[in-house]
């Protein structure tokens, strides 16, 4: 197993009642430090808001519902989503539970990875163009021309249009994956209508 896919088996992190980071495991560090992490590096993410590192507004109210959920009900909630970098797919299993105080425990374990050649669309070094396309950031599916397809499916499309300049990625949750999320948390989806968009989360 890559070393890089093995520092990811296992990662954790928790907030406290105002969502700020206040703590981080050792697979975090090692993560942030083998994946051009230098932003998640454990002493500049404490004490700092978890909305800060979450992409899109899509993706932040998922979250927050998330975390409502699991602080009303007191219930664990698991669910499946992806953390690829360019030479790797990576599927992964997140549980979010309770933690006293009204903290909350985030624990990611790997669930399967794939190697491949590298995907220029995700790499850091790609030239980009100043057009965009969103990307899920739970299955890796991107919107092309109004359709969400699969990664290999979508790069082989924008290629044809952009290479060798790829357009910027927007993250946000595709369709599907709202639905799954969704029903998922249902019980709190009352949350959901109260939701307030606050500062925190416009950014
Ligand atoms: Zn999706």
């Amino acid at each position: 197993m890559p070393q890089h896919v093995e520092s990811i088996s296992g990662c954790a992190y928790a907030v406290d009642a105002q969502d700020r980071i206040a703590a981080v495991d050792g697979g975090w560090r090692q993560f942030a430090m083998e994946n051009d992490g230098e932003m998640l590096i454990a002493d500049r993410v404490l004490r700092r808001s978890l909305w800060d590192y979450i992409r899109g507004i899509e993706n932040r109210l998922i979250y927050k519902r998330v975390l409502d959920h699991v602080r009303q009900s007191g219930e664990s909630v698991a669910f499946d989503l992806r953390c690829d970098s360019p030479t790797l797919e990576r599927h992964l299993r997140m549980e979010v539970a309770l933690l006293p105080e009204n903290g909350c425990l985030f624990q990611t374990q790997l669930v399967r990875y794939e190697v491949r050649e590298a995907v220029l669309l995700l790499s850091r070094e790609a030239v980009r163009s100043l057009c965009s396309v969103a990307v899920c950031g739970w299955c890796m599916c991107v919107e092309v021309s109004g359709h969400w397809l699969p990664l290999p499916d979508a790069v082989q499309r924008l290629a044809d249009h952009h290479t060798p300049v790829w357009p910027n990625l927007a993250h946000t949750i595709c369709p599907d994956c709202f639905a799954r999320l969704d029903a998922l948390l249902t019980s709190s989806r009352p949350t959901w209508h109260r939701l307030d968009f606050g500062a925190d989360l416009r950014h």
